[in-house]
């Protein structure tokens, strides 16, 4: 694999900070995980106010327990983030080419045939099996390839401030206030007094590109009762809502912002682009060294424009309910802030909530890979967690670090069950049954074909386990 990228160096700004619990699960099967969770903070509640008077205090610090193993929302920066994927990817031998700009592609039926620029002016043409474009919002891949990129632009200017502060919103919390038609919202960051401001700016006569932190401080100080001491980054930026009309075209792929941008409510966008890197990859992993057919490809298409598109649409009705002007709005805000703060208090529904923002909710139950349904866990669901499944103590996600196709049975595997595994090649992991299990959506004795990724390919009750197992691996599996 070649990683080529035409800014000289990494971006040294933090711009996404939250991680999120299926990104951390995905980095659990890495070897990586705890690497992210040490180089940022926990997210240990939310504080709603409008005009600066609080009016409700949502309490997330562990939400999930129970679901993950990261029960939180992790505030990480992207560049500390980028920085540790990057050393862990040089750990393997990978290296990202630098100053590498991809200028254009064609693609045949055996290969991508691909011009990239260098610094001092050279070119250089690579001949690939693949070429997956994570190329940003303006696209090279995604534009050669003619694919549009519909939805819009939303009015409202935004900034972006990473600033050492004291205050009663230091504290390691969320803050957001709303008001008739701003929004303002404060991020813990690590280290003492550092925080992330997010607002909404009244543009007036000045042009964008002179607007500094000054412009802003005054609202900020007077909302938030916070002293700035020292601004690290200040950036003014726009907020778009995209999907792009396709995700592949033969052998070129589309992932993050160059398949979908939108606005930041619930930190989605990064942690999305790395859901569509874990879904392409294993494929082509499957692909070019397992030998299945290249038509498991197209899955990866269906499985996450489904999801980008309820992220387009979720983020923005959120977003335009947040930042949409006027006092009509702005009074329905103040009404509706308290009950849905009040709702939010009721464990199931923050439960309902942290499944949807954590990502742990995605499912590709729609994909050609998803058959069967045991217990309430159909083909296609994430493989639901289990704190203490072994009897050394281990979750059951600690099998998944092989990143290979796997059966998994909760309770016991029936011996035709085992022997067939065995002549498939599939490592089988058998898990004491426990009440948690039936909790968790596990049928006892059933059998999980879990794929790479960590999602449930086919489940099965155990009598029919070993006939649709064959079928299964006779379809998709090369076996
Ligand atoms: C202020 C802010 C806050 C955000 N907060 C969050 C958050 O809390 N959580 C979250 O999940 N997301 C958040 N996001 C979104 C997140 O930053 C993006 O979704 C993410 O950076 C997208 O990553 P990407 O790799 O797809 O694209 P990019 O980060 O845009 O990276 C694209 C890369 O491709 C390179 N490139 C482009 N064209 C070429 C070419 N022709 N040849 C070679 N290289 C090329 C670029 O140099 C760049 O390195 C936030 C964004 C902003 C601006």
């Amino acid at each position: 694999v070649r990683i080529i990228d035409e800014n000289r160096d990494a971006a040294p700004y933090s711009r996404a900070l939250g991680v999120q619990a299926r990104t951390l699960e995905y980095y659990q099967q890495a070897g990586i995980a705890q690497r992210a969770v040490d180089g940022g903070i926990q997210s240990t509640a939310v504080n709603f106010s409008t005009g600066g008077k609080r009016r409700a205090h949502v309490p997330i610090g562990v939400v999930g327990e129970g679901l993950t193993r990261y029960p939180y929302v992790l505030d990480y920066a992207q560049n500390d983030h980028e920085r540790m994927l990057i050393d862990e990817l040089h750990a393997l031998g990978v290296h990202v080419e630098r100053s590498t700009e991809l200028a254009s592609f064609e693609q045949d039926a055996s290969a991508v045939h691909a011009t990239v620029k260098h610094a001092g002016g050279s070119a250089e043409t690579i001949v690939a099996a693949y070429i997956a474009g994570c190329d940003g919002a303006r696209s090279v891949v995604r534009e050669t390839l003619k694919i549009g990129f519909p939805g819009g632009t939303y009015t409202h200017l935004f900034y972006v401030a990473d600033v050492l502060a004291t205050g009663s919103a230091v504290n390691g919390e969320v803050h957001v206030d709303l008001e008739e038609s701003d929004l303002l919202a404060v991020f813990g960051m690590r280290g003492d007094g550092h925080v992330r401001l997010v607002g909404t700016i009244q543009q007036g006569a000045r042009k964008e590109n002179d607007i500094t932190f000054n412009d802003v401080a005054h609202d900020v100080i007077r909302r938030m009762k916070i002293t700035v001491r020292k601004v690290d980054w200040f950036s003014t930026y726009r907020v778009h809502h995209r999907v792009a009309e396709r995700f592949s075209e033969g052998r070129a792929f589309l992932l993050g912002d160059a398949a979908h941008i939108h606005s930041p409510v619930g930190a989605q966008g990064m942690n999305t682009g790395i859901g569509d890197a874990i879904n392409l990859a294993w494929k082509l992993a499957d692909v070019l060294k397992g030998g299945v057919q290249t038509s498991r490809l197209h899955t990866y298409s269906v499985e996450r424009m489904a999801f980008a598109r309820r992220l387009v649409r979720t983020t923005d009705a959120v977003f335009t309910f947040a930042s949409n002007p006027g006092p009509v709005a702005a009074f329905a805000r103040k009404r509706l802030m308290p009950i849905a703060a009040n709702v939010t208090r009721l464990r199931s529904f923050r439960r309902f909530l942290f499944r949807t923002v954590s990502q742990l909710g995605i499912h590709y139950r729609m994909s050609a890979l998803s058959r069967g349904r045991a217990g309430s866990i159909h083909g296609g669901d994430r493989l639901p967690w289990i704190e203490r499944a072994t009897s050394d103590g281990h979750d059951n996600f600690a099998v998944l670090a092989s990143l290979r196709w796997q059966v998994h049975v909760y309770g016991r595997a029936i011996p035709q069950l085992a022997q067939r595994c065995t002549e498939l090649t599939l490592p089988l992991y058998e898990f004491a049954w426990s009440p948690s299990m039936r909790r968790a959506g596990f049928q006892r004795d059933a059998a999980y074909l879990v794929r790479p990724d960590g999602y449930v390919a086919l489940a099965v009750s155990s009598k029919h386990g070993v006939e649709l197992l064959n079928a299964y691996a006779m379809e998709f599996l090369n076996r």
